[in-house]
């Protein structure tokens, strides 16, 4: 009986394991899927600020770490504190 419980066990284990790590995956893989495909250059990308606006007040911004984010229109890595001339800020 003990032959037949540990493989159990061991797999419920790795089950466990499989979904403890693969979430993580799963939404970083969801956010990539809502990114742009705008190269930067188009879009007049900086990675500064332009005035008082920045990325992480658009309502394009994908909230990532807090040194790099995604956009939903523009490509690439994007830094919160950036700025494109697609700039639309969020509303409220
Ligand atoms: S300012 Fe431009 S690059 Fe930054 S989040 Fe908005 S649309 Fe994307």
């Amino acid at each position: 009986m003990s032959s037949t419980s540990k493989p159990t066990t061991r797999r419920g284990v790795l089950i466990g394991a499989a979904v403890l790590t693969g979430l993580p995956i799963l939404a970083v893989s969801e956010a990539a899927h809502a990114a742009g495909t705008l190269p930067k250059a188009n879009a007049h990308y900086q990675d500064h600020p332009n005035g008082t606006k920045h990325c992480s007040m658009c309502n394009y911004y994908i909230p990532g770490s807090p040194k790099a984010g995604m956009c939903k229109v523009v490509a690439g890595p994007i830094d919160p504190n950036g700025w494109c001339t697609l700039f639309a800020p969020k509303a409220g």
